[in-house]
């Protein structure tokens, strides 16, 4: 499947600064899909140099969210690789990201600056009452003779390093999802970037440029909210000398309304709430896939193994995708119903574990028990989550804390309980007690008391379930079995008397 001579190397490079949302799952999953494709590597990088951002705990959270998805990785910080560590403040601490700073420095594509975050507002409040629309910072060491700068540091100023940006002409990128347009940035609108913080940490454009040549990343696949910076990464690998990967920014999610990019604080996407909402990694995996994305104007349920033969970057879309949660529960909703029965009572058990209605674990006759009732939710099942309260009458006694629910339009008390009375009055000789008797005895009560199915059936629901709306009567009330069944009737006509 192969069509690359060189073999395809991409990576997911995510920040450790808390739970990672799906959007950033989608990225992952696009560079696992074209690796795949390719018969490439996937790598996993964690990209923690922002200490202020860094958020504990995070970047084992972001594997199990990649992991649950069903993504994996071929080098990473957990299973280490020709190119580890994976991990970037280790990799600092390994001095390598200094040495090729020391290199910028040396060969004059980069200088120290010793210009403080307080000078550096002054000169950008100088320029604007000036009447300059931005400031664009550019050092007043660009100039500095060596001497210069051994004295400052001699006086044991801190400083930055910025990249020295032409002050002149024009800098060209290339971007694969935009048909290879061609994007072209003036030099004199770009500012000398950080590339090392006066802490001596790396800032992003430097620690992922150099590890992705170091790692020999091909294809780097990212967000578009990356397409600003790519000035600066150009002439930095120009500076270096380095053949620059090929880039691919794929379309931002959009929040649901349209309006603006997915929000990690506005909208509930975290990834590990999926889970436990109980949503598929196989439901998941084709949304994404999705979300951006598309094989033609009608396909949407595919296979992993499909989607990994038929991704290919000409079929990314460069316009937004939009975030739709309903599609997603549809899309949960039709791999819930393609699951055995089997799969689909393992599935659900925990959530009913967890709910107290069956054993924690669940056990062997519990699974046997939950396998008899998926039949009654598996249509109408969206979220493993709902199962615990659509089933929750099978193990628990029903509360009738609204009687009335039992009373159906154009009824009252008295022709509700004695509807009740005489249902259980026939339902009690059945020989056997399968859906086609009850619904025999059921549909003839029916005409005997002159009433229409819906007001008898929703009568039955009620008392057997507590609610109006449940699984299919007759169905139910086979599951349920006889004595239980006949107890709740009995029940339902002494609450209302
Ligand atoms: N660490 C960056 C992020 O979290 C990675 C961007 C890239 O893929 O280059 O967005």
């Amino acid at each position: 499947m192969t069509d690359m001579i060189q073999p395809v190397r991409v990576r997911f490079a995510p920040s450790p600064t808390g739970f990672l949302h799906i959007g950033g799952v989608r990225t992952a999953l696009f560079n696992w899909l074209f690796a795949r494709h390719h018969g490439g590597q996937f790598l996993l990088r964690i990209e923690d140099t922002d200490e202020k951002r860094f958020v504990a705990g995070a970047a084992d959270d972001l594997m199990e969210s990649l992991r649950w998805v069903g993504l994996t990785w071929d080098e990473g910080p957990d299973i280490g690789g020709p190119h580890a560590p994976y991990v970037q403040s280790e990799r600092h601490d390994q001095g390598i990201y200094r040495a090729y700073v020391d290199q910028l420095l040396a060969q004059g594509y980069a200088y120290q600056s010793f210009v403080s975050p307080e000078e550096q507002e002054q000169m950008k409040a100088e320029a604007l009452s000036q009447g300059l629309k931005s400031f664009r910072f550019r050092g007043p060491e660009r100039t500095w003779t060596p001497e210069q700068v051994a004295e400052a540091e001699a006086q044991g100023k801190p400083y930055t390093v910025r990249l020295k940006v032409p002050l002149t002409g024009t800098t060209v990128f290339h971007d694969l999802i935009r048909g290879g347009e061609c994007i072209s940035v003036e030099n004199d609108e770009l500012y000398d970037v950080v590339l090392l913080k006066s802490s001596g940490m790396p800032v992003y454009h430097l620690a992922h440029l150099v590890d992705d040549h170091l790692m020999g990343i091909t294809h780097v696949i990212r967000g578009e909210e990356w397409v600003p910076s790519m000035p600066y990464h150009v002439l930095l690998y120009r500076a270096f000398g380095w053949e620059p990967p090929l880039f691919a920014h794929v379309p931002n999610m959009l929040r649901h309304n349209g309006q603006g990019k997915l929000s990690k604080r506005k909208d509930d996407v975290a990834t590990n709430r999926f889970w436990e909402r109980g949503y598929l990694p196989e439901a998941m995996f084709n949304y994404l896939a999705l979300q951006g994305w598309s094989y033609d104007d009608h396909t949407e349920i595919m296979s992993v193994h499909e989607l990994i033969e038929r991704f290919t970057l000409d079929r990314v879309q460069s316009s937004p995708a939009r975030w739709n949660p309903d599609k997603l529960k549809d899309m949960n909703g039709i791999y819930i119903r393609s699951l055995s029965v089997v799969d689909l009572a393992r599935s659900i058990a925990p959530y009913l574990a967890r709910a107290g209605l069956i054993g924690s674990p669940p056990q062997a006759e519990d699974l046997a028990y939950v396998e008899q009732l998926t039949f009654l939710i598996r249509e109408r099942l969206e979220e493993l989550s709902e199962a615990p309260d659509l089933l929750v009458f099978f193990f628990r006694e029903v509360e009738y804390a609204d009687p009335l629910l039992l009373v159906q339009k154009k009824m009252d008390i008295p022709t509700t309980v004695r509807a009740l009375r005489l249902a259980h009055e026939r339902l009690q000789p059945l020989e056997t007690w399968d859906e086609a008797s009850v619904e025999g005895v059921l549909r003839a009560l029916v005409e005997e008391l002159g009433l229409k199915a819906g007001q008898l059936f929703g009568t039955i629901r009620v008392a057997i379930t507590g609610r109006t709306i449940a699984p299919p009567l007759f169905e139910t009330l086979t599951v349920l079995g006889r004595k239980r069944s006949l107890a709740r009737i009995v029940r339902a006509a002494q609450v209302l008397v």
